[in-house]
């Protein structure tokens, strides 16, 4: 018999991203136009922007996202590969047992605790989930280690859905930039996905960690490279004219959050 809750998972999904962006009104310095522009110039520069987590199914990412937290990508990578190697399913990840996941992972910070969080997660995927992972943000925080950042990195990641998990620099241009400001990312996470146009929300969040982490930087934005100078109305701004609007090679993203 299917289980219940696998079944609800797919009915509830489109539910839950519609929830998310019927929030209130939402404050942005910047018209319907100048966001259209905005985001048609980061497709220009990065068309097919990609997460660098390693995984082979939904599972393991759910895995590598949960044991990013407080890491770098590149270093998740080396750890997972030989343990997904062995375990690339909750059951083989508790045949496992949490001492040798120790073991694999025992290069990343926090390793002990999140070894445990994978046992756990991985013994309620199966009692919970029927062995899958959930569809649903709502459903998947209820993971052990799976916070609402995670999740919303699972879900557009291993399910295709368009979501906006707010990391150190999507949080700094939202607000350097007046974007969509918010004290917590929460806040920011819901003006986003209010404001920026439906056909670029899938890559957007990509987009603005690509931003972010080359260009309109923390300690000091690089204005003079930057493609949206002449609509950014940041007051940290210290350049108007846009840079040239080309394909750029690929670079890494990573999914360092905050909050
Ligand atoms: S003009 Fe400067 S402050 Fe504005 S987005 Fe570009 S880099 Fe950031």
């Amino acid at each position: 018999m299917a289980n219940p809750k696998i079944k609800s998972s797919a009915q509830t999904a489109k539910k839950s991203n519609a929830t998310a962006r019927r929030k209130p009104a939402a404050k942005s310095l910047y018209s319907k136009a100048d966001l259209e522009e905005i985001f048609r110039r980061f497709s220009i520069q990065r068309p097919e922007p990609k997460g660098e987590l390693e995984h082979v199914n939904p599972f393991t990412l759910v895995v590598a996202v949960a044991l990013s937290a407080q890491a770098t990508d590149a270093g998740v990578n080396k750890a997972t590969r030989a343990l997904f190697a062995v375990a690339d399913t909750p059951q083989k990840m508790l045949d496992l047992g949490e001492e040798r996941i120790r073991e694999y992972i025992k290069t990343i910070g926090l390793y002990r605790n999140k070894a445990k969080n994978v046992m756990a997660l991985s013994e309620k995927l199966i009692t919970d989930f029927g062995g899958e992972v959930p569809r649903t943000r709502e459903e998947l925080v209820t993971l052990p280690g799976v916070g609402r950042k995670t999740a919303n990195v699972v879900l557009s990641m291993a399910f295709g859905q368009a979501t906006m998990a707010v990391d150190t620099h999507i949080f700094r241009i939202a607000n350097r930039l007046l974007l969509a400001p918010g004290k917590t990312p929460d806040e920011v996470e819901h003006r986003l996905m209010q404001i920026i146009p439906d056909h670029y929300l899938y890559h957007a969040h990509h987009w603005l960690i690509l931003h972010g982490r080359y260009c309109c930087k923390a300690r000091k934005p690089e204005c003079e490279r930057c493609v949206i100078a002449d609509i950014c109305r940041s007051p940290e701004k210290t350049w108007d004219i846009p840079a040239p609007l080309v394909e750029l090679p690929a670079q890494n993203i990573g999914t360092q959050t905050v909050g």
